[in-house]
């Protein structure tokens, strides 16, 4: 054994590897991204054999990753709560047609919600599915928990879930980690196609075959469930049930004020299934409370106090000052310790974003009356400058593209709507609606910002990336071929730095949609700066501004809103913060007064 201070989804990682999982597949997305790397700096480390690397998305990842586990490899995929929502069709399938070697599903929930559009509870889609899962309450378990998930599911042939969530994952802590010689086993994967056993009934079930599969499904699920065995802590006359993180918070307040004699704690290392029977001991308690993040699956599992009593509030994070909350309404405590967190500052795009840019110039042609259709990535923070008026879900800014071009042609009136999406979030779902545009023949300008990175939840590598995390050559995909190949006529590439060439193309764009009814598309591409041949690559244009011309607008902040420059109150002047800018000159063409200069 050794000792790493390591992060939560480092732990899942290595947890994985040490499990004997050779093929791990994922999509980006905060709180998950981390565990795709940290498996493949061990893969690297330890030259295995074995794939782990990024998906188009999170239905193609998992299809892949349970692909490889029907093909005998122990498997898994990793991606956040939302990614699931993706994944949900062979998610629910998988569950159903079970397993050949270990496959572990693991979704990162972000109660708060932190940096998602959702706080949905993975546990609960578990529950859904009818798939077990596994929620470790520190990084350390979350270690174990890996293991434990690849063993049950080798057990009973049955995916299992890994649920962790933003305190855990990105939480850190000193970890006991196996020596990995000790456990660098693989489960044999085919070597001829006569390895390959062809169960018909299984992998390919008619719908009668199914109704068998979900019999044995359920049998499975009972027999887990029976196995599925409580912790119990402390001796008091209310049971509070819980898993995850909350049980670690519970676990210190409980200490803390000296509870032990109030409060049985009961923690619950698998929280779906649990079995009516096993846990009839709980009957003998005064009071039945289940604390948990974020939706109520032990609470309706076990029919307990909670969210649906308004013990536990309904939405947000459950924090140790909530819980410290629910011990006061409980009469247990009367004056709280815990600190209040003051609230963060607004996030922001970074200074010389190429996203800003062409969203400025964007502005500039369509005005303030054109409808944006934002989507997910960086460039939602547009939504500071107002550059974004909606924003759902992956993709979703094509469909409602469509939906409000069509709704004003329906209204006998045409209206300007401009979709924004990213490279990889265009890879990822915004093909689809766009065929269906080009189809129906309905026009909206379609900007994709391409800065060939996943850059919101890391850099992670796109279609675009030449090889893989070994330095093996990938082909890589041409999105302008791409919406070629649909149909699209109008599709232009412009480096969104090229002020002027911006100008002239979304003119042109604003032409071609007045004269035609079909999409057009521009794609602004410059390499995000955030990556070192990003920064290495970009211009070198110092700027400075010259306090006679400035009139203190405000331009330069409320509509570009560069963190590099700020406003000085008391001058009323703006100002370049030296140690924030890139020097990427932009913002000379954004001042009015021509107050931002070349140094
Ligand atoms: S620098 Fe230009 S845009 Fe910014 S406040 Fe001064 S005058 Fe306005
Ligand atoms: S040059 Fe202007 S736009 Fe670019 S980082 Fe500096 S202040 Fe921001």
């Amino acid at each position: 054994m050794s000792k790493f201070y390591f992060s939560g989804n480092e732990a899942i990682a290595h947890g994985l590897i040490h499990g004997g999982v050779r093929f791990i597949t994922g999509y980006p997305g905060t709180p998950s991204s981390e565990i795709i790397p940290a498996v493949q700096s061990l893969i690297k480390q330890f030259s295995l054999k074995a794939f782990a690397d990024w998906s188009i998305n999170e239905k193609v990842a998992y299809e892949i990753a349970y692909g490889a586990c029907l093909a005998n490899i122990k498997s898994a995929v990793t991606m956040k709560q939302v990614g699931l929502n993706v994944a949900m069709d062979p998610f629910m399938n998988s569950a159903y047609v079970g397993t050949v070697a270990g496959f572990v599903v693991i979704s990162v929930d972000d109660p708060g919600p932190h940096s998602s559009q959702t706080e949905q509870d993975s546990r609960f889609m578990a529950m859904a599915a009818k798939i077990p899962v596994l929620d470790p309450s520190t990084v350390e378990e979350a270690y174990e928990f890996a293991q434990k998930a690849i063993e049950l599911s080798e057990k009973f042939s049955i995916p299992v879930m890994l649920r962790s969530t933003t305190r855990i994952s990105h939480g850190r802590a000193i970890v006991d980690i196996k020596d990995f010689e000790s456990s660098n086993t693989i489960q044999p994967h085919f070597k001829s196609s006569k390895d390959w056993s062809k169960q018909l009934s299984r992998f390919a079930a008619t719908p009668k075959q199914r109704l068998e599969l979900h019999r044995l499904l359920n049998e499975k699920i009972e027999k887990i469930a029976a196995q599925n065995k409580p912790k119990l802590f402390f001796n008091g006359e209310i049971l509070v049930l819980s898993s995850g993180a909350v049980f670690a918070y519970i676990y210190e307040l409980i200490e803390e004020y000296g509870l032990q004699d109030k409060i049985t704690l009961c923690k619950l290392d698998i929280p779906y299934p649990l079995s009516k029977e096993k846990f009839n001991f709980i009957e003998k308690f005064n009071r039945i409370i289940s604390v948990e993040e974020t939706y109520p699956v032990i609470e309706l599992q076990l029919d307990t106090e909670g969210r649906r009593n308004g013990l536990v509030p309904k939405q947000g994070e459950i924090t140790p000052e909530v819980c410290e909350e629910i011990l006061e309404k409980l009469g247990l405590i009367k004056n709280r310790k815990t600190l209040q967190i003051p609230p963060l500052k607004r996030p922001s795009l970074c200074p010389g974003c190429a996203h800003r840019a062409a969203l400025f110039s964007v502005k500039k042609i369509f005005g303030k009356k054109a409808i944006y259709a934002g989507d997910i990535g960086c460039y939602t923070l547009a939504l500071n400058f107002e550059a974004t008026d909606t924003v759902l879900n992956m993709g979703a800014s094509v469909s409602f593209g469509f939906a409000f071009s069509k709704a004003f042609e329906l209204g006998n009136k045409k209206q300007d709507v401009i979709s924004i999406i990213g490279d990889s979030t265009f890879f990822h779902s915004g093909i689809p609606p766009l065929i269906d545009a080009v189809h129906y023949r309905v026009p909206f300008l379609l900007l994709i910002l391409d800065n060939q990175t996943v850059a919101m939840t890391g850099n992670q590598k796109t279609l675009s990336t030449p090889h893989d995390f070994l330095g093996q050559p990938l082909k890589t995909v041409s999105i302008e071929d791409i919406v070629k190949s649909l149909g699209v006529n109008f599709i232009k590439v412009v480096d969104p730095y090229d002020f002027q060439n911006s100008l002239n193309t979304l003119k042109e764009a604003k032409e071609f949609l007045k004269k035609n009814n079909e999409p057009a598309v521009i794609v602004f591409r410059h390499l995000c700066i955030n990556t070192k041949q990003g920064l290495q690559n970009n211009p070198k244009i110092p700027v400075k501004i010259e306090k006679e011309l400035c009139k203190g607008c405000m331009i330069c902040i409320k509509e570009f809103e560069c963190p590099a420059i700020v406003f000085d109150d008391e001058e009323k002047k703006a100002n370049i913060d030296k140690t924030l800018c890139i020097s990427c000159g932009f913002c000379i063409n954004v001042c009015p007064t021509k107050a931002i200069t070349l140094i």
